[in-house]
């Protein structure tokens, strides 16, 4: 029977790195110039598994290569608010967050200060009563 271990899909970036270090005995010297960064931003993403996403693409598209694949989430992005693997027009520019978590933070915030907004009123149509 054939056996396909199945590689990851979302890997942290230190485990990447520190499996391409081990098998192709690389240093942080060496990774630094292959992701054209210096040695203490690779140092930040093992430490902190922390990476801009332009960097975490690089980095995956190495991974998999080097495992003879592509990047399953090639023309994805993962939401830092959902953690859910989008497209990348699910995005507007320059935004982490996919679009459906933006609106619906819309709408919480609409609903959040809705309610601020009544209670307010109410507080000063009771005071109002009073006065008179
Ligand atoms: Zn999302």
């Amino acid at each position: 029977m054939d056996v396909k271990t199945e590689l990851p899909d979302d890997l942290p970036v230190s485990t990447m790195i520190r499996w391409i270090a081990d098998k192709y005995d690389m240093s942080k010297a060496d990774f630094s110039r292959m992701f054209q960064t210096t040695q203490s931003t690779i140092h930040y993403w093992m430490k902190t598994d922390r990476i801009s996403y332009k960097n975490l693409k690089k980095v995956r598209a190495s991974y998999y290569y080097l495992h003879n694949t592509t990047d399953p989430h090639a023309r994805e992005r993962k939401c830092e608010d959902c953690e859910k693997w989008r497209p990348v027009d699910q995005y507007r520019d320059g935004k982490a967050i996919c679009r459906s978590c933006e609106n619906k933070k819309t709408l919480q915030h609409y609903w959040e200060n809705r309610e601020e907004e009544l209670k307010r009123r109410k507080a000063k149509n009771w005071y109002n009563k009073k006065a008179n």
